[in-house]
C-alpha cells in the first residue's frame, strides 16, 4: 500500500524511530494526565503542561517503545535535563522543538 503524501512531507519522527503508534500512544497518554508528572514531583510541586511522552526507561537501555506503562508525560526542560541524566553528559542545545514537543530538524 502507498504511503500517503504527509508520511513524506514530515520524515523526522520516523528516522527517531517513531511512527504512528507514538503519535497514538502520546495523545493517548497526554489526555490521560495532561500535566508533567517530573514537575508534580518536585519540592514544591510544579504545575505545568506536559508535552512530551518521556519514555521512563530510555530504549537505549532496553526500556519498550511502544508501551505506555513505559512512558509519562513530561515538559520539555524536564525531558532535557532527564535525558541529560541519561546521557551523563552537559547541556548543549542541538536541536529547536515545535510547539507540539517534536524536535524540528532542518
Ligand atoms: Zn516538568
Amino acid at each position: 500500500m502507498a504511503k500517503p503524501a504527509w508520511d513524506h512531507a514530515q520524515p523526522s519522527r520516523h528516522k527517531r524511530g517513531y511512527g504512528r503508534q507514538h503519535v497514538r500512544l502520546r495523545a493517548q497518554l497526554l489526555a490521560q494526565e495532561p500535566l508533567c508528572r517530573l514537575c508534580a514531583q518536585k519540592n514544591p510541586p510544579r504545575v505545568t503542561a506536559a508535552t512530551i511522552a518521556d519514555h521512563i526507561v530510555p530504549i537505549a537501555k532496553g526500556g519498550a517503545v511502544h508501551d505506555i506503562t513505559n512512558m509519562q508525560p513530561v515538559c520539555k526542560p524536564c525531558h532535557d535535563e532527564k535525558s541529560l541524566r541519561d546521557q551523563g553528559k552537559t547541556y548543549r542545545p542541538r536541536r529547536a522543538f515545535g510547539a507540539d514537543g517534536w524536535p524540528v530538524d532542518d
